[in-house]
């Protein structure tokens, strides 16, 4: 839905726009006349096909097209739509909306500007900017809104968009899009990625590339549908079976999702692999500023193709990158793909030798280029005695912590993680010889606290502040934390 209205500001220009009510749908429960902070709507004496009193338009002229309304209504019956946004209908896209609802508006392929706008919502306007256009998948809480944003666009940017029977079927599709020559990608919560997993490790092994977005709530199992955590963490490093490398960026903010979202496309078809989006169920909500350039000013990374001719292509011919080139789908290049250990042909090889070197490379085409893909964000490192290593969500709570502890006079450093993986193992080791050691907050058990003290030097502390989600820290316990590792400082 269209969350992308400017906010009620002095001094700007004055938006045009509508408000459209889609009556059949809606159940009657108010919320958007209550949420209204200008008093624009008012409840209809009229009933709807299904008995209930739709939201009817009293003060058109209050409005602001702020879209807390639209954010608010649990059934999508509601939404606004500015006047700069609407643009010519094309012939093809009018007839796939004549069968569904002839109110829905056409908005702009590549929206710019500054927007107020769900995480969730920048997500798929940061996956559109980044070229994709296709999108397979199955609704899950707290991940849904991706999927209604992307049926709600693709359409109309002649891109495709499928609602599967399953998560599995979700994975798999988007991993024969790609292959099809589509930017793609799925999003879910952590029930479904693990009924994805299987088909996660084939797209590492075909070096598919595409995205795999997890919102993640509270674990394990159905666990918290509506709320949040941070316990997938190490399923994106070892969910699937087998070894390979992983890719996995933990935005903090809906602009981050945005940004990252670009980021992650061009990773998976720079490096061939299913790229993570690890961010949660309050990023995911979150309703922020988002700022989209224009769209020659975004830097987007598309797949080498072949120069060969058809008869001298190989699929999974290795050249000085170790990442194969493709071949355009149907461009007459034969082309063998499997989830069997395979040789430069893409056909079949069992031998010990060929599993070797293609496992390997599957690993190291990630760790040899770990300069390139790794993102850390660090302030007041130098010096510090205590460093709290952060992500996501998390990267935001430990600030008054940070500040809190820096007015007793501890030096407190801060790491923040935008790639979870692949792993800074080597700046980690560099800092453990340097300061008392770490403190690692986080809303699972200590899954990256584990991490941590795996790659610090002995002599430097890991505690990690863990929480098992649903919640976020208190404060108090993070202080606690920087000044237990500081006082153990030698
Ligand atoms: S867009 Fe904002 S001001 Fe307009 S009706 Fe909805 S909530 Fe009210
Ligand atoms: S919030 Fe949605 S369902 Fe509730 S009254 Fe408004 S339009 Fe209807």
């Amino acid at each position: 839905m269209a969350s992308h209205a400017k906010p009620a500001g002095s001094g700007t220009k004055r938006i045009k726009g509508k408000i459209i009510i889609l009556e059949d749908r809606c159940k009657g429960c108010d919320f958007c006349v209550e949420h209204c902070p200008r008093d624009v709507l008012g409840i209809s004496t009229q009933f709807n096909e299904k008995g209930y009193h739709p939201p009817e338009v009293i003060n058109e002229e209050n409005c602001t097209f702020c879209g807390l309304c639209e954010r608010i209504c649990p059934d999508f019956a509601i939404y606004i739509t500015t006047e700069e946004e609407v643009e010519e209908v094309k012939p093809e896209v009018k007839k796939v909306y004549a069968n569904r609802n002839k109110n829905l508006p056409i908005v702009k392929s590549t929206m710019k500007g500054e927007f107020f706008m769900q995480g969730d919502i920048a997500c798929a306007e940061g996956a559109i900017a980044a070229g994709c256009r296709f999108f397979g998948g199955y609704p899950i809480t707290p991940a849904s809104e991706i999927a209604e944003r992307m049926a709600y666009r693709l359409p109309m940017l002649d891109g495709v968009f499928i609602q599967f029977e399953d998560e599995i079927a979700s994975m798999a599709s988007i991993i024969g899009a790609s292959f099809a020559g589509m930017k793609s990608f799925t999003a879910t919560s952590g029930p479904g990625i693990s009924l994805m997993t299987e088909n996660i490790g084939l797209g590492m092994m075909m070096e598919a590339p595409c995205v795999v977005v997890n919102v993640q709530r509270g674990s394990p199992s159905t666990g918290l549908p509506t709320s949040w955590g941070q316990s997938d963490m190490m399923q994106a490093k070892w969910g699937s079976h087998g070894d390979y490398g992983s890719i996995s960026l933990c935005p903090k903010s809906p602009q981050e999702i945005f940004d990252l979202t670009i980021r992650a496309f061009n990773l998976a078809e720079k490096y061939r692999l299913p790229v993570f989006i690890m961010t949660d169920a309050i990023v995911g909500h979150m309703t922020e500023k988002v700022v989209i350039p224009p769209v020659e000013e975004i830097e987007i990374f598309d797949r080498k193709y072949t120069n060969k001719s058809t008869d001298k292509y190989l699929p999974y011919e290795i050249g000085k990158s170790m990442i194969p080139d493709f071949a355009k789908a149907g461009d007459g290049y034969r082309y063998h793909t499997t989830g069997l250990t395979h040789d430069e042909r893409g056909y079949p090889d069992m031998t010990e030798q060929c599993q070797k070197s293609v496992v390997t490379r599957l690993v190291e085409k990630i760790t040899k280029n770990i300069d390139d893909i790794m993102m850390i964000e660090e302030i007041d490192i130098e010096g510090a005695d205590v460093i709290v290593v952060c992500y996501g969500i998390t990267a935001r709570t430990v600030i008054p912590a940070i500040e809190k502890a820096k007015k007793k006079g501890i030096k407190v450093g801060y790491m923040r993680l935008i790639t979870v993986w692949p792993f800074p193992e080597q700046r980690i080791k560099e800092l453990s010889r340097k300061c008392a050691g770490f403190v690692v907050p986080e809303l699972n058990l200590g899954q990256i606290a584990l991490e941590v003290e795996r790659c610090a030097f002995p002599d430097a502390r890991t505690k990690g502040v863990t929480h098992a989600g649903g919640g976020i820290h208190d404060f108090n316990d993070i202080v606690k934390a920087i000044e237990e590792v500081a006082h153990g400082k030698k």
